[in-house]
């Protein structure tokens, strides 16, 4: 009889009582969902006056090619522009997931090999930056089945990590192996790597092991919480193991297809 409504069972047991617990959760759910509703409206909201802000910019720094300060202040600008736009853009595919409001995933066949060389030569210019080597070590006909998006949201977000995060001269390796059940795809790095302590939270929203650091380098704190979305979204998980000092390494457990 519990039509249209969120309910949770709960089962408790000691050596005296069984006690068996319905929550109605349907309240607190709708709250949620208003609130991601509200996410998803203002970061699309935001979109238009950033974009309106980063052409003013540029407009800006046409105009003052003597002006050392103004010159200074306008990177500054633009820096953040760059960041509120990230910041934007990872709100709208968080909520995405999250809701999947209107969203149809598809469940096509992708190569993904094909996909991984596509990300690798869109991290080429901040690879090259910090003369970090990324090796692509996949099977050539890489066939895996889901949405294109969740696929390019999981490896875009661990490869742009691991370049980001590693030391100058770093390595990081894209790698292929098969278990009796899954497939794994591992990101691995030559970075300074996670502390123990650190690791349970990594994949919660805005958690950032470094503050300062992340956002230095232009991180959200969000590519992780998307990552864990979108790999569940695809019914595989995600795992890291890190030693510090030595590197990390994200391992994506895929279902064969
Ligand atoms: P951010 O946008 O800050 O990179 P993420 O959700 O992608 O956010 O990652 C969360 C935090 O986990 C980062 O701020 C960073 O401290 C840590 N982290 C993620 N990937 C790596 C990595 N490959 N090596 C070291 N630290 C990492």
């Amino acid at each position: 009889k519990i039509k249209n409504r969120y309910v949770q069972l709960v089962f408790a047991s000691d050596i005296n009582e069984k006690v068996l617990l319905l929550r109605d959760l349907t309240q607190i759910k709708k709250y949620e969902n208003l609130k991601k509703d509200f996410i998803a409206n203002v970061s699309h909201e935001l979109k238009t006056p950033v974009a309106t802000l980063k052409v003013l910019m540029e407009t800006l720094e046409d105009e003052c090619d003597e002006n050392e300060t103004a010159k200074e202040f306008i990177k500054k600008a633009q820096d953040r522009i760059k960041y509120m736009e990230q910041l934007i853009q990872d709100l709208i595919t968080l909520t995405m997931l999250e809701t999947s409001k209107g969203i149809l995933f598809e469940n096509k066949s992708i190569n993904l090999s094909n996909l991984l060389s596509r990300i690798v030569e869109e991290t080429s210019v901040i690879a090259k930056r910090k003369n970090v080597t990324v090796v692509l070590d996949v099977p050539e006909k890489l066939e895996v089945k889901g949405d294109e998006r969740l696929f390019y949201f999981i490896f875009k977000n661990l490869i742009d990590n691991a370049i980001k995060y590693n030391h100058e001269g770093g390595k990081v390796e894209i790698k292929y192996s098969t278990l009796p059940k899954e497939q794994v795809i591992s990101v691995c790095d030559t970075g300074p790597g996670i502390p123990k302590s650190h690791l349970p939270f990594i994949f919660e929203r805005f958690y950032r092991v470094d503050k300062s650091r992340s956002r230095k380098l232009g991180g959200t704190g969000l590519g992780l919480s998307i990552v864990k979305l979108a790999v569940e979204k695809l019914n595989g998980k995600v795992d890291v193991e890190s030693e510090v000092g030595k590197g990390t390494c994200f391992k994506v457990y895929l279902p064969y297809t």
